[in-house]
């Protein structure tokens, strides 16, 4: 059957009460045309004058056919965009319990700080004498995220997590190029976070990796057996993507070392351990620090990240440009390459400015609200309510490293849905109904059918209850044979199954207009 919008309707999805509207709208939740369907070329939601003629100076080349934009009134476009709006599922709406991610409370006093003038309306073209704030607050950022990290420098221009992971890896090339070496290999083990490999690969280098072992963490001996004198670095991520402390740490940084390799830490997990783990004393070398995780900058939907990159003493001269230094006589900045300090060798520059100052300022204020108590603090939270989920689910849902603690993040495979009929997907398309983001599915690659759930610290516990309620009642449905329940779902949402590897592989990202019947008949 289909509605009047020609989409096929899911009579009695639910409970057989759901009736077929005029509309296709249900209630509240309203089918929106894409704007250009909505759009009649006619109309405009401004009022100009007509503009007085004048003489083309293009030589002919000018637009001879219709823009092609869609005309819509002012009203009709402010309910496009807050009805968009309102598909979206945000921290601001829900639990967003999405692994490696660290979607956490962005809280309001960040926004109101990016909002000031003085931050939010710098140009990254006014001249510097205009702007001493936003240097400072550059300046005493990376003061903090060194602080934090335990690392003498930080190159703070990365704009998200694989960018740092790409400039962390350019200064690992730059310092084994100004030695004079040229090694060709870079480890990265099986558990790690797709773009490890994929940086590693883009700078020219092979890619070496090897399982973890049966406890789900990484064996210094195992790391050894792969190391020689043309290992360049390994990437390592610690917390690992299973959510466990790779306790051999320390003794992988050294071995590292001693083939004269660097030691580049992927540090997407810091929550788990701000104010409780200095990288810099574990033997890092360079490590990312996505902002949008960590300090609870907004991200996810398109929103800008940053990724900072600390630097141990080896790799700090090949920072990149600009750079602020805080000195005695206050803030320097580095712009190009030729102002950097005697014995500096900047590698380049990641990008054209100084990297996302609207990010910068909501980590700052997340910082100075929190203080170095209260982010020691957050990061115990993540951790307790992600063991939490653990302990609260371990009985029914299989954990593949048995019953140890996790870090910020729960790890359960599919083992328990054997036989069910339900799959990995299946159970995340049903928290869809139940009112739920998805967890972090298929991911880590080493554990089958992975569910990935990082709860963060800004989730109370009556929420934390409430979602392990609907995760237990699902979860013993899936047990008692309610596949109904999961392989159609979501039944609410107001989309149900998407065909998610087409749309991945053939995207369809323009519109163009539907063929006129006339034309189409000929
Ligand atoms: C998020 C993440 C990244 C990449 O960070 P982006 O900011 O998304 O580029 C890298 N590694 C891990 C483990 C992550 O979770």
């Amino acid at each position: 059957m289909l509605n009047r919008q020609g989409r096929p309707t899911e009579a009695g999805s639910a409970e057989g009460t759901a009736h077929e509207t005029f509309t296709g709208n249900r209630a509240l939740q309203v089918e929106e045309a894409l704007i250009f369907e909505a759009g009649r070329p006619e109309v405009t939601g401004v009022d100009l004058d007509e503009p007085a003629k004048v003489s083309s100076r293009l030589g002919g080349l000018e637009r001879k056919a219709p823009i092609g934009l869609p005309g819509l009134t002012e009203p009709e476009t402010m309910r496009h965009y807050v009805r968009l709006s309102q598909k979206n599922y945000g921290i601001d709406t829900g639990l967003f319990p999405l692994g490696s991610c660290t979607m956490k409370h962005n809280p309001r006093t960040n926004e109101k700080m990016a909002r000031l003038p003085g931050f939010g309306d710098v140009h990254p073209l006014q001249p510097l004498s205009t702007v001493p704030g936003a240097i400072e607050l550059i300046a005493e950022l990376g003061r903090w995220l060194r602080e934090l990290t335990g690392m003498p420098a930080v190159a703070m221009t990365p704009k998200a997590g694989a960018h740092g992971e790409m400039c962390g890896m350019m200064t690992i090339k730059s310092a084994l190029a100004a030695r004079g070496e040229k090694r060709t290999k870079v480890i990265v083990p099986d558990s790690a976070h797709g773009t490890n490999p994929a940086t590693a690969a883009l700078l020219g280098y092979q890619v070496e990796g090897f399982p973890a072992r049966a406890d789900g963490t990484v064996d210094a001996e195992e790391v050894k057996r792969h190391l020689s004198e043309d290992v360049a670095a390994i990437m390592l991520t610690n917390p690992n993507t299973c959510g466990l402390f790779e306790r051999d740490v320390v003794a992988i940084a050294k071995a590292v070392h001693d083939v004269g390799g660097y030691f580049y830490a992927d540090g997407a997990n810091f929550n788990a351990i701000v104010g409780k783990v200095r990288p810099g004393d574990l033997g890092v070398d360079a490590m990312h620090i996505n902002l949008h995780k960590t300090f609870s900058t907004p991200h996810g939907g398109g929103g800008p990240g940053a990724g900072p990159v600390v630097l141990s003493e080896a790799l700090a001269p090949f920072m990149p440009v600009p750079y602020v230094i805080a000195g005695k006589d206050g803030v320097r900045f580095v712009e190009h390459v030729s102002d950097a300090e005697k014995g500096a060798q900047p590698f380049g520059r990641m990008c054209a400015f100084h990297g996302q100052m609207g990010m910068f300022t909501r980590a700052m204020s997340y910082m100075l609200a929190h203080g170095a108590d209260g982010m020691r603090q957050a990061s115990e939270d993540a951790v307790l309510s992600a063991n939490y989920i653990r302990a609260s689910l371990g009985d029914l849902m299989s954990l593949p490293f048995g019953d140890q603690p996790c870090m910020h993040e729960a790890l359960f495979d599919d083992h328990w849905l054997e036989g069910t009929g339900v799959t990995t997907l299946d159970f995340a398309k049903a928290m869809i109904d139940e009112g739920y983001h998805p967890m972090t599915m298929y991911f880590p690659l080493v554990v089958h059918g992975a569910m990935l759930i990082e709860p963060t610290e800004s989730e109370s516990k009556a929420s934390l209850d409430l979602f392990i309620g609907a995760l237990r009642d699902l979860a013993m449905a899936a047990k008692k044979g309610d596949t109904a329940r999961f392989t159609g779902a979501p039944y609410h949402a107001p989309r149900r199954r998407l065909d998610e590897t087409r749309a991945a592989r053939a995207p369809v990202l323009r519109w163009t207009p539907p063929t006129p019947q006339s034309e189409a008949a000929e």
